[in-house]
């Protein structure tokens, strides 16, 4: 047995968000092994799991009544390989972010626009991780996941994983897929995707007319350090609400009333509304109730002052919905995972 578990831990340090819960018990997974143990403790002792990797999606409104898993699985490898391309495995448990810069490091490109995302390799699927006009569904080649309803393990490519905009198969089954390593393809001949937002024009300020990936993953680390509250310093799980999809009718409407909409028509004839410009307008950005807030600098982030409850971040994102509902006439979807 190399699985340790405790019990009645904080779980204050395993979320960005700070929010102090308890859990009942609370294990790291090292290894498929430790994995494997875990779930047959669990279900031993008639458990529920909650897997975890670095917290930075979550709002946890409650004690977690049941073992948290953390994925601390570690291992990066080339397993193919061209003059042009490879394929990279990694496991779950690896940081997201030093695992960017060990690809930009080894001369491969593909990850840049997704530089500085907290949390895991093992969850970057679970909502098709996005930014700076990348998904993980770009790099993506295939992954590793235990049935935890078989027990068996199963390999999904690129159209099983059913990945949307902020969504993926795994989304839509909560709790039953386990990743545990995920395969990108990535490139040796820099691709570049620079036609997102102010990318383009910083590189351009810092002068760098020939940009390499290693320049872009700087450029969006320092857009977002100016931007984004850094989790360390002010607890938050980065976006809190989905960018909604309306029909074109309605951001019509909605930009009628409204010359400033932030809208992006779409290829399937929606258009994506900017859920921070909605929250904005609504007068939301910079509020304050109690320990819970609206970040001042992007209103589509939720903060954590100090001793905010999930319960509390979650009432004040109720009310955010409510208003913006009746002021738009639109539904934001939360983007965290509720527990
Ligand atoms: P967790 O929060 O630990 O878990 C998220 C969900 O996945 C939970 O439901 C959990 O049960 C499940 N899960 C975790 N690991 C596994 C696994 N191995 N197998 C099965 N299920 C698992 N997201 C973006 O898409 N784009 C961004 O640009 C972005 N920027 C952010 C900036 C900040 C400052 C913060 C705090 C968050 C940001 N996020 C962003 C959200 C978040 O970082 C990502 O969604 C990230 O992939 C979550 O990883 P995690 O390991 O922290 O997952
Ligand atoms: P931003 O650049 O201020 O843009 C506001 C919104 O408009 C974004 O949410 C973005 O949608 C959309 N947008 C901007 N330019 C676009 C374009 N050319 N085409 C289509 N849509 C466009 O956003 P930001 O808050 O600073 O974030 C920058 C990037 O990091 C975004 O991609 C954002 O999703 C990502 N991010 C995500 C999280 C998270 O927790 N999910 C947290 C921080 C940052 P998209 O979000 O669809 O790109």
């Amino acid at each position: 047995m190399s699985l340790d578990i405790h019990a009645d831990i904080s779980l204050k340090p395993f979320n960005t968000f700070g929010v102090d819960v308890r859990a009942r018990l609370f294990a790291e997974a090292h290894s498929d092994a430790d994995v494997h143990e875990a779930l047959a403790y669990a279900a031993e002792h008639r458990l529920e799991v909650l897997v975890i990797g670095g917290g930075s999606n979550l709002l946890l409104t409650r004690n977690v009544d049941a073992l948290v898993l953390r994925m601390a699985s570690r291992g990066v490898r080339i397993v193919r390989e061209d003059c042009d391309m490879a394929i990279v495995e990694a496991e779950a448990g690896e940081p997201w972010h030093p695992f960017v810069q060990d690809m930009l490091a080894r001369g491969l490109s593909g990850l840049e626009n997704l530089s500085l995302i907290p949390g895991t390799v093992g969850a970057a699927p679970m909502q098709n991780i996005g930014a700076y006009g990348v998904e993980l569904k770009d790099v993506f080649h295939s992954l590793t996941a235990l049935d935890r309803e078989t027990g068996e393990q199963r390999e999904f490519d690129l159209a099983a994983c059913a990945f949307g905009y902020r969504d993926s198969l795994f989304k839509h089954q909560p709790g039953r897929w386990l990743v545990l390593r995920v395969r990108f393809r990535l490139s040796y001949p820099a691709r570049l995707n620079l036609d997102y937002g102010p990318v383009r024009q910083r590189l351009q300020e810092q002068g760098v007319t020939e940009p390499t990936p290693m320049h872009v993953s700087r450029a969006i680390c320092a857009i977002r350090s100016e931007k984004l509250p850094d989790p360390a310093v002010l607890g938050n799980a980065g976006s809190f609400f989905k960018n909604p999809l309306v029909s074109a009718e309605l951001a019509a409407r909605i930009g009628e009333a409204h010359p400033g909409l932030v809208a992006y028509p779409q290829a399937d004839g929606q258009v994506k509304l900017a859920a921070g410009w909605l929250i904005e307008q609504a007068g939301w950005r910079g509020y304050r109730d109690g320990d819970a807030g609206v970040h001042a600098l992007q209103s589509l982030v939720l903060v954590n002052y100090g001793r905010a409850t999930g319960r509390d971040l979650l009432n004040l994102a109720e009310r955010i919905q409510t208003d913006v509902h009746a002021r738009f006439g639109v539904t934001l979807e939360m983007e965290p995972n509720l527990y």
